[in-house]
């Protein structure tokens, strides 16, 4: 049996949260809004209630969650050795989408670690989880999506992948961000950078120095060791076959697309461009189904889009797709990160 209960986002209803806070405390599952994606969440005290999350998600075992928490106090509950200068760095950078990966404190079980001497800790910045934490203990959570899917950026996602299967489900809108968080292993010096999200290498140069990114975190080809566990697993995909094309120049890419597109149909494919606001029409005016995921004059549009577009593409009376690529500036990283996850590496570049 799984509740759904509304909440206004910006200004949640504190009776609603604290059921929802009493639900974790006894052991349940809660599906909660955060700012860059939903989140399925349970005590992080309590391994039963874990072993379910990766029960109902169908998760791979040695794939850790991220530890959700509310205050600087937490932190010190669920890591260890937390280098000074770094509190007061994420005292500027929390609440916000940065995970860091510390060594773990002997409160944190080997199921809510997955076996490993770190955990990954991040202090969400949505009311709505924020509040949920305060009003009960540090969340183990990860994405409120069944593994391997697109991960949820509304309630309704939630409900298409969980219902039946968790006790509670919190709609609060839609996520802020819709990419997952940044994540930086803090326990290698310099700082490397895991997962690119809404907290851009750029701003995370400017507050922690040098941080390194390895091409694994830009999400190019598969690899025979994975840097974090969670690297290994194909992710974010559609059902459907996805290709993605890009190219530096953007006429060059809307020929590269148009050209591929057109190639699909005379192979009898019925075929579906996920495009920008500035380039849709190319592909509409041609007779073309379109998903406009955002502008390409800001990138946030795209990455609010990106994971409802590609659970669009399942719905539609469509063969396959093709995702326009954007440039690999601020969280346009984080975007070709997950489209390149998407399309099972299924890439054309033009030559130019
Ligand atoms: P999700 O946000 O649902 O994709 O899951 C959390 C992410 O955090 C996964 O990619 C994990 O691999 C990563 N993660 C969690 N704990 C650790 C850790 N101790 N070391 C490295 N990565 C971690
Ligand atoms: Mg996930």
């Amino acid at each position: 049996m799984t509740l759904l209960l509304k909440v206004d986002a910006l200004n949640p209803d504190r009776e609603v949260i604290r059921r929802a806070a009493d639900v974790i405390l006894k052991g349940g599952l809660v599906a909660f809004p955060t700012e860059t994606v939903y989140g399925l969440g349970a005590s992080t005290y309590n391994d039963e209630a874990i072993r379910r999350i990766y029960v109902v998600k169908n998760r791979p075992m040695d794939n850790p969650s991220i530890i959700h928490i509310s205050s600087l106090n937490q932190l010190h509950e669920v890591a260890e050795d937390v280098p000074e200068e770094l509190e007061e760095k994420l005292k500027i950078v929390w609440p916000g989408p940065l995970t860091i990966i510390l060594r773990k404190s002997s409160r944190i079980s080997a199921v809510a670690s997955c076996g490993l001497n770190t955990v990954a800790v991040r202090m969400p910045a949505h009311p709505v989880a924020l509040t949920l934490i305060s009003e009960s203990t540090p969340i183990s959570a990860p994405s409120a999506n069944i593994s391997g899917k697109p991960s949820p950026t509304r309630a309704e996602h939630v409900i298409r992948d969980l219902w039946g299967k968790i006790d509670l489900i919190i709609d609060g809108g839609e996520s802020f961000f819709g990419v997952e968080s940044t994540i930086i292993d803090y326990t290698r010096k310099p700082p490397v950078l895991y997962r690119p999200g809404p907290f851009t290498v750029e701003e995370l140069r400017r507050i922690f120095g040098e941080v390194k990114v390895p091409e694994q975190a830009l999400g190019l080809g598969q690899f025979k060791e994975a840097l974090a566990p969670g690297m290994k697993y194909r992710h974010y995909a559609p059902d459907k076959p996805l290709i993605l094309t890009e190219c530096g120049e953007l006429d060059g890419l809307v020929k590269l697309t148009l050209d591929l597109a057109t190639d699909e149909v005379k192979k009898g494919k019925k075929v579906v461009v996920l495009c920008s606001s500035e380039t849709c029409g190319s592909y509409a005016k041609v007779g073309f189904r379109i998903i406009e995921v955002g502008s390409r004059l800001n990138l946030y549009t795209v990455a609010k889009n990106l994971f409802h577009s590609l659970r669009l593409i399942d719905s539609m009376d469509v063969d396959l797709a093709i995702a326009e690529g954007y440039p690999e500036v601020g969280v346009g990283l984080a975007v070709m990160n997950r489209l390149r996850k998407a399309s099972g590496y299924k890439m054309v570049k033009c030559t130019a």
